[in-house]
């Protein structure tokens, strides 16, 4: 589904002082550039926050630049949402870096989804939602990789987002598993050696 974007390990990420408690398994802070609806954009992270649920992972959503008074806390991740690059392949790009396995990144184009809405003849919010939920999936699995079916599967078609089937935009049973060690395991920026790791073997099913 999105074109996977590999640099090399990030650098500059330096904790917050007096950072805020959090409570939430993960949280985002969301940057739309785009414009959006506050219905739209909230209805789609909502529904992207209810993939992640049924993998018991908890999203909170900050929104940015209004609720962001200062800069990401080392396990913050980070959503944008922004029109295409001339160069863009696919609804959206995350970042991961190869060595830690890990990101902070993700990217969603929102006129992509929109013309895949009006292909597929779809809501722009079940797309816009399920990107989201992809792409931040790739930060949270620490993977480049897809998979054959599954929120985490590389193509998707119009057909498939017309039939909308349940198991097509949800994790893995394996999946699931491997968010919930990495979360036990640390804050994001930590997640590297000793955490479980996606096996493109064992995430095809
Ligand atoms: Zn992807």
């Amino acid at each position: 589904m999105a074109l996977v974007v590999t640099l090399a390990p990030l650098a500059g990420w330096a904790p917050v002082a007096g950072a805020a408690i959090i409570l939430n398994d993960v949280v985002v802070r969301v940057y739309d550039n785009t414009g959006l609806p506050s219905l739209v954009r909230r209805t789609s992270l909502t529904r992207a926050a209810e993939i992640f649920a049924r993998a018991e992972v908890e999203i909170g959503w900050v929104h940015c630049p209004a609720r962001c008074g200062r800069a990401p806390s080392p396990d913050q991740l980070i959503l944008r949402m922004t029109r295409s690059p001339a160069t863009a392949m696919g609804l959206g790009s995350s970042m991961i870096d190869p060595v830690l396995q890990a990101g902070r990144l993700a990217t969603v184009y929102v006129d992509q989804v929109d013309a895949m809405a009006r292909r597929s003849n779809t809501d722009r919010e079940a797309i816009l939602s399920r990107a989201i939920a992809h792409e931040i999936g790739h930060l949270l699995l620490g993977t480049a990789e897809h998979t054959r079916s599954g929120l985490m599967r590389g193509i998707w078609t119009a057909e498939e987002l017309r039939r909308n089937h349940v198991e097509d935009w949800q994790f893995s049973p394996f999946q699931r598993t491997v968010l919930r060690a990495r979360l036990a395991a640390g804050n994001p920026a930590r997640w590297n050696a000793g955490v479980p790791k996606v096996s493109p073997g064992r995430t095809g099913s």
